[in-house]
């Protein structure tokens, strides 16, 4: 089977969070069972830096707009581990500082930037090799279906081809003013609540879930929860629609990149059966963050994170002055909302023996974090997947997470302190820091504490199982087209 990957982030080359680390690793899982499978990211500046080669494979492709066309090229990414890359490269729109917004906001031009890939990805597929299925990812590509489905619906090489859209976060959902239908040259009978619009916008996430083949998103649990008005954002019923076509495939992790047994970025590599390289990695840590003289009877808790208020953050500053009470030291990665970074870090500074943060984008430190911390922290208001979490448990960093989507799925606990984590459903604080508490007096059980550990390392998270199910979701939709 032929499939084809179009997506806003691709881990390594572009990454602000777990998309990039699916787009990244499970196309590799389906090369491994015998799929060919080729991924198209736009060519950011960040890319050309990383590939400032990537040999032309097609000179011009055009997009036409109403008054304009686009002229956009595709670039050869090269192959690896069997899985074929491509960069769609239009400097004018992806040749800036970042991916999707600047600090005052979205770049004002997004849909065309995404509208534009999405079509040039078609396009491209036309010249290289129509696949037998697309696979397109949240909002950014997700308006690839309904091209498919609409201005492609005559293309005679084009109208059996299927695509699966995977929902990573139905908080985002791309918005967009009316004129965008004329724009993107989609037909206005399209703008209709049943379609792509949803409050007087034009919504890219609701026009791939009405025209996409097969729903799929990032764990049972979550594949539930957009079902209800509390976590689908407006569009539970446009989902609900479509529920006989809805799948929830917990993410499966990349243990070539996050294993402790291998892990470059760590001081000292460990594994369940020899777990003393984690008291060298837990030293590191500490050092890193200018956490020097702690005793191995605190608690590091450890936090890895877009700073946004989805992950909980507004419980963390709450907790922070009763947190700090404890036999703990907190040490917090991540960047996000101006107003969450700025609180963090007057909050570090207030309790600067206890409280360290990082304000930036840091996988050597993000692995650190993971190595080196006894507790992993992920409060999330919403979890569709969470890969933090499932990354920790392999690290022997036991989390603590709110019982939600993807957390709720990978994460147990047991009342006789039985399980590989603690979890706390209520959505408020006072439900976070009994959590932490409970772990807290585990953690002053070394035995206890040590089996918890290995539990949580013991299992395995891989792609292999998830790669299957996504390759079954493949066949069910070529065999309804065809
Ligand atoms: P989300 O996609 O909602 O941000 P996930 O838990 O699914 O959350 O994935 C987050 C990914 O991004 C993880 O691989 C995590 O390590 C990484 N990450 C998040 N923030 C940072 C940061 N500041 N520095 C390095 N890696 C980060």
């Amino acid at each position: 089977m032929h499939i084809v990957f179009a997506a806003s982030e691709c881990a390594p080359w572009a990454k602000t969070g777990g998309l990039a680390d699916v787009v990244g690793s499970l196309p590799r899982a389906l090369a491994k069972l015998g799929h060919k499978v080729s991924v198209f990211l736009p060519y950011y500046r960040q890319v050309a830096k990383a590939a400032p080669d990537a040999p032309v494979v097609i000179p011009s492709i055009t997009v036409p707009f109403p008054t304009y066309n686009r002229f956009v090229r595709i670039l050869d990414g090269g192959l690896a581990e069997g899985v074929q890359a491509y960069f769609v490269d239009s400097p004018e729109l992806f040749d800036r500082e970042s991916f999707y917004s600047t600090p005052s906001g979205d770049y004002p031009d997004n849909a065309e930037r995404f509208g534009t890939l999405s079509r040039a990805v078609i396009e491209a597929c036309k010249v290289l090799g129509v696949p037998d299925v697309f696979h397109v990812h949240d909002w950014q590509t997700a308006i690839l279906a309904v091209f498919l489905r609409s201005t492609y619906y005559f293309d005679p090489v084009l109208r059996h081809v299927p695509a699966v859209l995977t929902i990573h976060n139905a908080g985002y959902q791309g918005w967009f003013p009316p004129r965008t239908m004329e724009t993107l040259l989609l037909p206005w009978d399209m703008f209709t609540f049943d379609k792509l619009e949803q409050n007087d916008t034009v919504n890219f996430l609701k026009g791939g879930i009405v025209y996409a083949d097969a729903l799929t998103t990032v764990s049972r649990k979550y594949a539930e929860e957009i079902q209800t008005a509390e976590y689908g954002n407006g569009l539970e019923e446009a989902i609900r629609r479509r529920r006989g076509d809805l799948f929830g495939i917990l993410n499966g992790v990349d243990y070539e990149e996050w294993d402790p047994a291998i892990d470059p970025h760590i001081a000292a590599h460990y594994s369940v059966e020899k777990l003393a390289g984690k008291k060298e990695c837990r030293r590191d840590l500490l050092h890193a963050f200018g956490l020097e003289g702690i005793s191995d009877d605190t608690a590091v808790i450890g936090v890895v994170s877009r700073f946004a208020t989805q992950k909980g953050f507004d419980f963390i500053v709450d907790i922070l002055d009763r947190l700090v009470q404890e036999d703990i030291v907190l040490v917090m990665l991540g960047t996000g909302e101006e107003h969450y970074e700025r609180l963090l870090t007057e909050m570090a500074g207030r309790y600067s023996d206890k409280v360290r943060v990082q304000v930036n984008f840091d996988n050597v430190i993000a692995h650190k974090i993971e190595a080196g911390a006894d507790m992993f922290l992920m409060p999330s208001r919403y979890e569709p997947g969470g890969l933090n979490q499932i990354y920790s448990l392999r690290y022997g960093t036991v989390p603590i997470v709110r019982a939600t989507g993807g957390l709720d799925d990978t994460i147990d606990e047991e009342p006789n302190g039985g399980g590989n984590g603690f979890k706390f459903r209520g959505y408020n604080s006072s439900d976070l820091m009994a959590a932490i508490r409970r772990a807290l007096d585990t953690f002053r059980n070394k035995e206890e504490w040590r089996q918890m550990m290995k539990r949580g390392m013991m299992q395995d998270f891989s792609w292999d199982k998830p790669a299957q199910e996504y390759v079954r979701v493949y066949e069910r939709v070529i065999a309804n087209r065809s």
